[in-house]
């Protein structure tokens, strides 16, 4: 028997493939997961300079006036660094020590560093509803915290591997799954109670209301804004995805796709050598062959669908790190191209999004 509360419907065939398990003696029994009402999600863009952090997550902490506060960080060292700040209440430790871990009074759940999967941010974020009382689940967000937490996940891979079957599992997929942290984090108007849901619903599973309460739902309401089908340009974006991956050899990176989608023309996009592509779209775009968006008007907003599409598997990305002459690790995130009939099967998808 094994049990666990957070395996998505997609693991079920890995693991049983990988356990050997015969089919005709296997049966699945899944609770319903998540949707507390008493959870509230939020991610806050982290500042950049350390002593700035620091004052951050006081005025986080400040705001907690009871119970306790754990705060995770991605490496030993982090931790080290909080902890000459510590009052007892508040509890300082890397997601690898969470686990297992039972009290039942924590108020506020910080990530330093964002987490290394929906996995670990659900896991790590459960510790913060145990007694049903209202609390927080807070992450960092900083894009240059990949390179870190990269760096971890592929130093750990080999003992993780041969540490059983269930964490080979999570080292299975490191990239993706560190991309699908990065996509609820710079997601800014889809519920995230609904966003994890998804993630871990199995089909036929009812999809819970809005939450009204993550930064997200505030900010959605806030905002007033309305759905819109995006389809057309989705499809668009892919082929340029696709255009651009195969006729060029160097690396693509999002932003060169973000600028050409948006027909930019600048310095940075000529030094890369995109000097014929960006004159054949502007020539498009004055014959009328190819229009403007309407809908996926602004660079965050393509940057967003970008990411859906990565998440959603139907292109390609993967993280990679260059060695600089001082020695220095750079981590980088290229796009290697469109995944085989992303153009058919997208048409069977829903791409509506919040927009103003
Ligand atoms: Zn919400």
């Amino acid at each position: 028997m094994t049990m666990t509360a957070t395996c998505r419907h997609s693991d079920i065939e890995y693991l049983q493939n990988n356990l050997q398990i015969n089919p005709a003696k296997f049966s699945i029994i899944h609770g319903n997961i998540l949707a507390h009402q008493e959870l509230q999600f939020e991610v806050h863009k982290k500042k950049d300079k350390e002593i700035e952090i620091i004052k951050q997550l006081i005025d986080l902490i400040e705001e907690i006036k009871e119970g306790r506060i754990i705060i995770y960080c991605a490496r030993k060292k982090d931790c080290d660094n909080l902890i000459k700040k510590k009052e007892t209440r508040i509890m300082i430790m890397t997601t690898a020590f969470e686990m297992g871990m039972d009290i039942d009074d924590v108020r506020l759940v910080i990530y330093y560093s964002y987490p290394f999967s929906i996995t670990n941010l659900v896991q790590g974020s459960e510790r913060a509803r145990r007694d049903n009382n209202h609390s927080k689940s807070i992450v960092l967000y900083s894009k240059n915290d990949l390179q870190n937490n990269y760096s971890i996940l592929i130093e750990n891979k080999e003992s993780m591997i041969s540490e059983n079957y269930t964490r080979s599992l999570k080292v299975y997929n490191i990239e993706q799954n560190l991309f699908e942290v990065i996509f609820y984090c710079i997601d800014l108007y889809r519920c995230r109670q609904i966003i994890l849901w998804q993630y871990f619903a199995w089909p036929n599973d009812m999809i819970p209301t809005s939450c009204n309460i993550c930064d997200n739902c505030r900010r959605r309401i806030h905002d007033k804004l309305k759905e819109i089908n995006a389809v057309q340009e989705v499809q668009k974006l892919v082929e340029l995805v696709e255009e651009l991956t195969n006729r060029f050899d160097s690396e693509i990176i999002l932003l060169d796709i973000v600028e050409l989608f948006r027909f930019a023309d600048n310095s940075r996009l000529r030094k890369r050598g995109f000097d014929t592509i960006i004159e054949e779209r502007a020539e498009a775009l004055r014959i009328g062959k190819q229009s403007k968006s309407k809908i996926l008007k602004n660079k965050n907003l393509v940057t967003f669908v970008f990411w859906d599409l990565v998440c959603r598997g139907l292109v390609k990305q993967k993280i990679v790190i260059h060695q600089t002459i001082a020695n220095h690790r750079i981590c980088s995130v290229v796009v290697c191209g469109v995944e085989n009939g992303a153009k058919e099967h997208l048409l069977q998808e829903n791409w509506t999004y919040w927009c103003k």
